[in-house]
């Protein structure tokens, strides 16, 4: 019998690609959403893409009732974890909303999975380790303290899952670190939906080039780097999906060496915001509209992965260049556009 994913936040950018590479792998998923950040756009997209629709359920985290009901209902083998608020902006602005919402739909879930026996892998960032000089990062490297209350909820929801697997004998945990997901399904069907303005700089590039956006501004042309941009590591969304696959069939399949194992998500290739520009122009045959502008308050200069223990342990790699990526990116905006 096929084993059963709960995807919480499944109907997001990630949890939506994430649930199309499970469903293709051959696991059955139940998505979790309570559409407080997202639409059921991305929902209505995996279920076509699938050509089946995962059982949908419409509920908090934050609501200990509801998660017991969820686990009552479902048979859940795993659960991967998304169901949180993602602005590092609004997280400074509102830090007790953020704390509340992303710590507490944690625990509820944890408390309620430790009870069930079942593993958890929780979606985190390589924000958690700021700014550094020693490049590229491994998953030994230091964590430097959090610059804003949502990077702070994803150390902490790191250290919680950490505590428990060492109390809680009966569940095991892996937190993946992303670098920077970008791009879309090829199909166009699932993609990134920001609201407003988009903070992020792929949608800002693809928003601008289809008009919605006057001009993109690159933050900064003075850091100490080969062409005076931050340097990033852009790892595919389809990608990024597939690493999830990889470690929950290692969870299920008893292969985890720790009772919590840690795993960089990331390309190991540094790219830098004038690079992806001048390539997203070259892929697309698009000219963007760009200026120079200062610096954006609290933007490291520079960082990737060293992806080599998910290499390694997981048996994953990212697999598409960064121009295949440009383009699903691209092809998601018009699709959006209705072109
Ligand atoms: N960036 C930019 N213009 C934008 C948005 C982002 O120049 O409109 C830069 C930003 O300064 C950083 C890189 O693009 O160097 C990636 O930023 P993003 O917000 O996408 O991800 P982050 O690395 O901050 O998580």
């Amino acid at each position: 019998m096929a084993k059963q994913v709960l995807v919480s936040g499944g109907a997001g950018f990630i949890g939506s690609h994430v649930t199309v590479e499970l469903v293709q792998a051959g696991f059955d998923v139940v998505v979790a959403d309570n559409f407080s950040n997202c639409d059921k756009t991305c929902y209505e997209g995996v279920c076509k893409i699938l050509g089946c629709r995962p059982p949908l359920v419409e509920m908090d985290f934050c609501d200990l009732a509801a998660v017991e009901r969820l686990f009552a209902d479902y048979q859940i083998d795993a659960v991967i974890h998304f169901a949180a608020y993602k602005a590092v902006g609004e997280s400074v602005a509102e830090p007790i909303l953020y704390y509340k919402n992303n710590l507490l739909s944690f625990l509820n879930l944890l408390e309620v999975a430790r009870r069930k026996g079942c593993n958890v892998l929780f979606s985190s960032s390589a924000t958690v380790y700021g700014e550094t000089d020693v490049l590229p990062v491994t998953e030994q490297s230091p964590r430097q303290p959090a610059t804003s209350p949502y990077g702070n909820t994803k150390q902490i929801c790191e250290d919680i899952l950490r505590d428990s697997v060492k109390a809680y004998p009966g569940i095991k945990g892996i937190a993946l670190r992303y670098f920077n997901p970008i791009g879309a399904h090829p199909s166009a069907l699932i993609g990134e939906l920001p609201r407003g303005v988009p903070n992020n700089l792929v949608p800002f590039i693809t928003q601008t080039a289809i008009g919605k956006r006057e001009c993109l501004s690159i933050f900064g042309n003075d850091y100490p780097t080969p062409d005076g941009t931050c340097q990033r590591d852009y790892i595919d969304i389809v990608d990024l999906a597939r690493a999830h696959v990889c470690a929950v069939a290692r969870m299920l399949d008893g292969k985890m060496e720790e009772p919590y194992e840690i795993y960089n998500v990331g390309t190991g290739r540094p790219i830098s915001v004038l690079e992806l520009v001048n390539a997203f122009e070259k892929v697309n045959g698009v000219k963007l509209n760009w200026k120079y502008a200062p610096r954006r308050p609290g933007d490291v200069t520079a960082i990737w992965a060293d992806p080599t223990l998910a290499n390694e342990k997981l048996g994953w790699k990212a697999t598409r260049t960064v121009e295949e990526t440009l383009a699903s990116a691209w092809a998601w905006e018009k699709h959006l556009a209705g072109e």
